[in-house]
């Protein structure tokens, strides 16, 4: 085959959720074919995924979205703040069905493979129903935080009822009504599960390891008010979010730092702004993420807070980190609707099982510590996610030379800016490793707005392979390792950040998000589009 015979699909895109979406916009908008697949029965990615009790956004909702067109922004109304994943889930077909993307999606089918073909510059692409399709881009839409992390316990097979991941949820639904639960993990997942199972559930238990700091959600009904509000404003909110450092409709930067403001004056800012959402560590300080000072003045006011919520002192002492354990962000900080009252009930319980009681084992019918057996109908492992690289590692993405991603990135997971990776031509990665972690509609918009942009000039001026420079990717890497030095984040490998990749056991903890601010990256991405992309290196084949 030679380039000049016509692939099946211009572009083969891996997944259904935003960044499928977004990429069926932007490439048809480009006059390409497209074909979106993915292995779940229905659309949407992490909200078809993620069915456990209380799974919501903790981005607001009205810029939680996509943007592209005034009228998906108008049409749709969103109930409240925070909107839960069925909510989300609603919007994500409303999208799919206004902009007429169902022809271009293929459900229940996985990819098992993919090989870059070097006389064509096409991507073979296989999938588990036997069947293989040619494009011309390959791109992957499968989102950052989207492969399990199942740890390994002795025993784990024994256990005779439901035992799956949180991001497993049954489809069908689980009746857990009167059953006693255990939750292994303690992170954003489990804080948003446990209240809401905790209501109907006979007992609800939390295996924690390391103690988060949480803030909280402040729920809200979306009134008429607000919504018009919304409504009238939104070209400045999508602006907002493009010029934000983690892309959220927040107000930046304040101008005020810790370290100049007197410390009553502090504490009156910080009481102020406690409203919700991670508005408070955006809209408070600029220096928080930065100055380990302010981040430790943060961190106890919400220590203070969290300690105030929960009635029982040792169980306040056990939920709270200390100041001296680890910065705020250096582990991604949950948004809380009712966890820490949860502790309240006298149907939640948590068993520490860093220092007191560790997991020793599964059994038939529960979890063994060193010190108790836990009886359970019903186990949930809310233990995380190979985050920006498990998704693209799970089955062979081969290259140029053979070589997979999961081989390239063994020690480091360098990339060019998120979106593609060296020796990997004609591939491109929506919110790949080295892209930052910002709201992530906002950054699946850049990202597929940048890949478009990068089509429309390969098809235009005729190239059929677009290489990604090894320079490049080398100095990208070494800015993003530069910049992630500078924050508070760095600490996060002493405390199984999975920012780091340091929540995978056996695995060496690497940079993996750009944290030199969504806005600068978004900035980046247009400059390159602007120069002709120069971190590619186009080339024609000869026919
Ligand atoms: P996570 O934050 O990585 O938490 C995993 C939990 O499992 C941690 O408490 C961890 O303990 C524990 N764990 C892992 N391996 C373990 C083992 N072998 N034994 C015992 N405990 C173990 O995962 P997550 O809660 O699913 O959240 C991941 C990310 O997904 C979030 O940070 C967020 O970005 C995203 N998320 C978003 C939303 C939302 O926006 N609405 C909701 C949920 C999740 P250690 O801390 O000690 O490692």
């Amino acid at each position: 085959m030679t380039a000049q015979q016509k692939p099946d699909f211009d572009a083969i895109a891996v997944g259904a959720g935003f960044a499928g979406l977004a990429l069926i916009h932007y490439l048809r908008e480009a006059g390409l074919s497209i074909r979106v697949i993915d292995r779940a029965a229905d659309i949407g990615g992490t909200w078809t995924w993620n069915r456990y009790p209380g799974a919501m956004t903790d981005s607001e909702s009205y810029y939680y979205c996509l943007t592209f067109s005034k009228e998906l922004l108008q049409e749709w109304s969103w109930t409240r703040r925070y909107p839960d994943w069925e909510e989300t889930h609603r919007y994500m077909h409303f999208v799919a069905d206004k902009i007429g993307a169902w022809p271009h999606i293929q459900l229940n089918t996985e990819v098992v493979s993919a090989d870059y073909q070097e006389d064509t510059g096409y991507w073979l692409v296989t999938t588990s129903d036997g069947n293989t399709s040619t494009c011309k881009y390959f791109v992957s839409a499968m989102g950052m935080i989207s492969e399990p992390v199942i740890p390994k316990i002795d025993g784990m097979d024994k256990f005779k009822g439901p035992l799956f991941h949180s991001s497993r949820w049954p489809q069908e639904g689980l009746d857990y009504a009167g059953k006693r639960v255990g939750i292994i993990g303690a992170g954003a997942t489990t804080v948003q599960m446990t209240p809401v199972m905790a209501k109907d559930a006979e007992s609800v238990t939390v295996f924690q390891r390391t103690p988060n700091f949480i803030l909280p959600a402040m729920q809200k009904p979306m009134t008429p008010e607000w919504e018009k509000e919304i409504k009238e404003n939104y070209d400045e909110i999508v602006a907002k979010c493009r010029n934000h450092v983690f892309g959220m409709a927040f107000d930046s930067p304040v101008g005020r730092n810790v370290a100049d403001t007197p410390p009553e004056e502090v504490q009156r800012i910080f009481e102020e702004n406690w409203t919700g959402s991670f508005r408070w560590v955006f809209e408070t300080f600029d220096d928080l993420l930065s100055n380990p000072e302010a981040n430790r003045a943060a961190s106890q006011f919400i220590i203070d807070k969290m300690k105030e919520r929960v009635d029982d002192p040792e169980i306040a002492e056990l939920l709270t980190p200390s100041t001296d354990d680890y910065p705020l962000f250096a582990k991604r900080p949950p948004l809380d609707h009712g966890y820490l009252e949860a502790f309240n009930r006298d149907n939640v319980h948590l068993v520490d099982i860093k220092d007191r009681e560790p997991i020793v084992e599964i059994t038939e019918t529960g979890v063994r510590t060193s010190k108790n057996l836990y009886e359970f109908d019903i186990i949930v492992l809310a233990t995380g996610f190979r985050a920006y690289t498990g998704a693209l590692e799970a089955f062979p993405i081969r290259g140029k030379s053979g070589q997979t991603l999961a081989e390239k990135w063994q020690k480091t997971s360098n990339s060019i800016m998120g979106v593609c990776v060296a020796d990997f031509p004609n591939l491109f990665t929506i919110t790949g490793p080295q892209a930052p972690f910002a709201n992530l509609p906002t950054s699946i918009e850049q990202n597929a707005i940048w890949i478009a942009d990068c089509i429309k000039k390969m098809e235009n001026e005729d190239y059929d392979v677009c290489a990604p420079r090894q320079d490049a990717e080398d100095e990208w890497s070494a800015h993003v390792a530069e910049v992630h030095e500078q924050t508070l984040m760095a600490e996060g490998d002493k405390v199984h950040s999975w920012m780091m990749g340091a929540n995978i056991e056996n695995h060496k903890p690497r940079v993996l998000i750009y944290f030199g601010g969504a806005n600068v990256y978004y900035d980046k991405l247009r400059e390159s589009v602007e120069a002709g992309f120069p971190e590619l290196e186009f080339q024609r084949l000869a026919s």
